[in-house]
């Protein structure tokens, strides 16, 4: 098989029937043999029964269903489980990806790269905070971590099955999929294209899940944070030694004191703002920590057309 599509499914019904009518034109064009890997990661509407009606009148559609929401990154990891292409790409399901752009991609990956992915060169439909967020934290990302991960990009690509395998022995709970594949290596490039407004329904990534994720690709790449805790611990213990200086002075030498309530409040808010703050900042290392050591299963599939995901 040449190609393997994963597509991560929450709340896509409206988009379903036109993603898999222009997935199969693309690569029928191609004449490349292709499966297609819809994951069902936990809809409330009727994109599980839109994915088993289309698996049943075509065999080259597979679906995983996964008993809830598991998230994005868990959802494609599910999917990247179960494929046997010797390319992947992985692609969302509101139509924002292009999917003729597989065309482009697929080219690129047949002149030797391992890992093609699909650069935004504009974004459409995006609120401004989003934009603004997400650009802040790439920029803030890249320099705390010492891999090389790629400015505007998302989780569009594809991946040799190489870089599949690599991946299905990263057992890390905590995904941060983008990240991880700039780790792996190999030889990577990109193909630019003009990301599109969503098709139908609305963004499943809700600002909690933003957030969630953002701090798993700082956590999972850098130990910076932990560092600032120390770091500010230095700044503060010099402010007060200063201070101290300063109090003797005022005391012994100038005689010109007021009793000082206004330097202890700040020194009192200043050191509980740090303190609170680094124990924030180990806390959500800690937490994740913590899920590594459970080891409980990633996900938990409900039901699925493939033979070895049963
Ligand atoms: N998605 C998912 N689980 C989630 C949220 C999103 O599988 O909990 C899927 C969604 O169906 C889509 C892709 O992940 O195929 C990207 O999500 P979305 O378009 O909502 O994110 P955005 O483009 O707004 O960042
Ligand atoms: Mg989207």
């Amino acid at each position: 098989m040449n190609i393997s599509i994963v597509i991560p499914i929450f709340n896509e019904e409206g988009n379903i029937p036109l993603l898999y009518e222009r997935v199969v034109n693309t690569l029928q064009a191609k004449s490349l043999s292709f499966e297609i890997i819809f994951v069902n990661d936990g809809s409330k509407d009727n994109s599980l029964e839109k994915i088993i009606q289309l698996s049943s009148s075509d065999s080259r559609v597979k679906y995983i269903d996964l008993s809830r929401n598991f998230g994005h990154q868990i959802a494609v990891s599910a999917g990247l489980n179960n494929t046997q292409g010797q390319a992947v790409v992985i692609i969302d399901a509101d139509l924002q990806d292009p999917p003729e752009l597989i065309n482009e991609l697929y080219q690129k990956y047949k002149e030797g790269f391992e890992v093609v992915y699909a650069k935004r060169k504009s974004r459409k439909g995006e609120n401004f905070l989003k934009l603004v967020t997400a650009k802040l934290f790439y920029k803030t990302l890249r320099n705390i971590t010492s891999i090389d991960i790629p400015l505007d990009t998302g989780d569009f690509r594809i991946i040799d099955h190489k870089v599949v395998e690599e991946l299905r022995k990263m057992p890390e709970p905590n995904k941060f999929l983008r990240g991880q594949i700039s780790w792996i290596g190999f030889r990577q490039t990109f193909v630019e294209y003009d990301r599109q407004e969503r098709a139908s329904g609305k963004t499943g990534y809700t600002y909690r899940k933003m957030i969630k994720f953002a701090l798993d690709g700082i956590t999972s790449f850098s130990e910076s944070p932990l560092k600032v805790a120390t770091v500010m611990g230095f700044v503060v213990s010099f402010a007060a030694f200063f201070m101290l200086l300063y109090a003797f002075y005022s005391r012994l030498i100038s005689k010109d004191y007021v009793p000082g309530w206004a330097s202890l409040i700040i020194s009192v808010l200043f050191l509980g703002g740090i303190q609170l703050l680094s124990l924030g900042i180990i806390g959500e290392y800690i937490s994740r920590i913590m899920s590594n050591v459970r080891k409980r299963p990633l996900y938990i599939i409900s039901k699925s057309n493939i033979e070895s995901a049963k």
